[in-house]
Order: structure tokens, then sequence, then C-alpha cells
């Protein structure tokens, strides 16, 4: 994918998102899936964390990809936060993914929920989106997500579904690199919400 294709990709973005458009076709859907469990686990290509600006592992799924992982996922870490200073919120880095059956992990920072003037929402789908890019441009074919932002970062369950899986359709739109997405849901209540929501649109 070159530097062109991508800012067409980018605005065929925008043009959807000014329309509300979220139908999502069943030829889309087919590349979705949802599951409840432990994204530490799963074999797919990459994995995507819910890091923090820091790069330097935190609690919740961050936390768990870095204990499963091993050191080897904090020592890239560290040399990104060395040449680059972290990760902003909305960016994405990819790592190796250590001792995981992955082979990358895509540390993605998610917004803080903070009452929802702060841009929350477009970071939030910035994070699904360059976490996509990186995996495009790694040739990756299958990837899962947490739900990001949802734990610590107290980000509304049902909005962040929402655009978890209006995000990842527009993307999948557009590309033919990636044939699965797995969004990999910890709580029964974000996993009944994406299952209704998928179902429902
Ligand atoms: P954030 O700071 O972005 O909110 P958290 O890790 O606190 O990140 O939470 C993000 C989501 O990840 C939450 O819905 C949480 O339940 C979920 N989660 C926690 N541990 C795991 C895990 N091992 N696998 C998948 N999801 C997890």
């Amino acid at each position: 994918l070159n530097n062109k294709s991508l800012r067409s990709i980018r605005g065929k973005d925008k043009i959807r998102r000014e329309k509300g458009n979220i139908m999502i076709k069943s030829s889309i859907k087919d590349r979705i899936k949802v599951v409840k469990g432990d994204i530490t686990k799963l074999e797919v290509d990459a994995i995507v964390n819910a890091a923090n600006s820091s790069l330097l592992g935190g609690g919740g799924v961050d936390g768990a990809i870095h204990k499963a992982g091993g050191k080897e996922i904090l020592d890239e870490c560290i040399k990104i936060r060395n040449k680059q200073g972290g990760c902003s919120t909305g960016e994405a880095v990819v790592t190796t993914a250590g001792k995981l059956k992955a082979k990358y992990v895509i540390h993605t920072v998610g917004p803080v929920w903070s009452g929802g003037q702060k841009n929350e929402k477009e970071l939030l789908e910035k994070c699904y989106y360059n976490s996509l890019r990186l995996a495009v441009e790694n040739k990756v074919e299958r990837i899962s997500f947490p739900n990001i932002s949802t734990g610590i970062y107290r980000f509304p369950k049902d909005l962040a579904t929402e655009i978890a899986i209006n995000e990842v359709s527009k993307f999948l739109q557009d590309d033919t690199i990636i044939t699965e997405v797995v969004f990999v849901c910890f709580d029964d209540e974000n996993y009944r919400g994406y299952l209704e929501y998928i179902g429902k649109n």
C-alpha cells in the first residue's frame, strides 16, 4: 500500500463518516469475528495491545501481553521509546510478539475518556485505523483487537463498540490484505454488545 492509496482510503473514510453510513456488507462481516477470552492465547499474525504512551507496560491487557510475551517485547518498546519518545494517543507502533503465538504486537494508545469533549471518539478511530495500517504494512493477514480504552481508560463501552466495528469495516472495504479481524472481548458486557451491534448492522 503506497502513500497515494493510503490517502485515498482516508479520503473515502471522511466521506462515509460524514454520511454516517454504518451498513456493514456481509462480505465484510465474513472477515470479522467476535470471541470472548484472553487475547494472549490467540493464534493470529498480530495482536493489538491497548498500551499507554510510555510503552513501558501497565495493567489490564497491556500487563497480560507483556507477561505472556516476555522481555523481548519490552526491550523493543524501550528501543522505540528511546528513538521517538513513546507513542502518542491514537498512534500505533509494532514490535515482536516474543513468546506469544503471534508474529507481532501492535501497540496503540487509546484515549482516556474524559466526558467526550476532548476528541476521544476521533482518537479511538485513529487507534483502529493506524493499527490496521501498520498491519497491512507488515503483511499481516489475521489480526486481533482488544476492546481498546474500555478498561482503565473508562471509554463508554457501547460507543467504543460502535467505533471499533465501524472503523474496521470501513478499512476492510478498501483493503485486500487482511482476511480476518478478531475482536477479543474479555468481559460479558463487551462481548454481548459486539454481537448485538454486528447483528443489527
Ligand atoms: P485501556 O487502558 O485502554 O482501557 P485496559 O487493558 O484497561 O486498557 O482495558 C481494555 C480492555 O481489555 C478492557 O475491556 C479489558 O476488560 C480488556 N482486557 C483485559 N485483559 C485482557 C486480556 N487478557 N485479553 C483481552 N482483553 C483483556
